[in-house]
């Protein structure tokens, strides 16, 4: 049976992003990339870049603030000038936006103010993850088929990888692909359920695992997981 996953890439753009754009379209992977205004701001050409050349771009707010431990107000303005920000870089890429997507940073959904903002994404236009093809109970246990931001089912986690950490360490973490599951245990090789992946375009990480980006998802296809561009709903 085939394997399914929709790949998703937060924090960026950076200075490495052409690159992955680049590697992307090498290897036909669909993807979605949550951005950051204030990443924007600095590599704007990067998101236009990966604009033009087929990349969904969504909001991952301005600042990546825990959406917890700041006011409802703040947090729609978080997203709100993040955005602004979005439609500049469709406008300059000569595109149009189809697709109005969030996530939240660190996962975080508020808090306190969760309900709120799902009204507010919902009465927004965004945009959710049509889960049809997600089969892991704990995805609808937890109400991220219900939720109007983009969540995900696997992390590659590989921020976790520490400064000075040894060539062999660093090679250890294409081995969390068959350790890690849902959240914690598990792989989410042996269950069918099409994934919602998560990769991160961190300059750091780069410099400690050079090419880390590349060889994880070269290392998840081999596997036999194909990655294809979700339904939006
Ligand atoms: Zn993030």
């Amino acid at each position: 049976m085939r394997k399914i996953a929709y790949l998703t890439i937060d924090d960026g753009p950076t200075e490495n992003t052409k690159g992955h754009v680049d590697y992307l379209n090498s290897k036909s992977i669909p993807a979605i990339m949550f951005l950051l205004g204030s990443n924007v701001e600095q590599y704007r050409d990067a998101a236009i870049y990966a604009v033009q050349h087929g990349i969904i771009v969504g909001n991952h707010s301005y600042s990546h603030p825990q959406f917890s431990k700041i006011t409802l107000a703040e947090a729609v303005g978080e997203i709100k000038r993040q955005e602004a920000l979005i439609d500049q870089v469709y406008a300059a890429a000569g595109r149009v936006r189809q697709y109005k997507l969030f996530r939240f940073p660190y996962g975080d959904k508020g808090g306190a103010n969760k309900g709120q903002l799902q009204e507010y994404l919902k009465s927004e236009g965004f945009m959710k993850i049509d889960s049809t093809e997600i089969t892991h109970p704990s995805y609808y246990e937890n109400g991220l088929d219900k939720d109007w931001d983009v969540f995900w089912t696997f992390d590659y986690r590989e921020y976790a990888i520490q400064d000075g950490a040894s060539a062999s360490d660093q090679r250890n973490i294409l081995s969390y692909i068959n350790m890690m599951g849902l959240w914690s245990g598990g792989s989410p090789l042996d269950r069918f359920s099409a994934e919602i992946i998560l990769i991160h375009d961190h300059s750091a990480t780069e410099m400690r695992f050079p090419g880390y980006f590349s060889e994880l998802l070269d290392h998840t296809m081999a596997m036999g997981i194909e990655f294809t561009m979700p339904r939006f709903i």
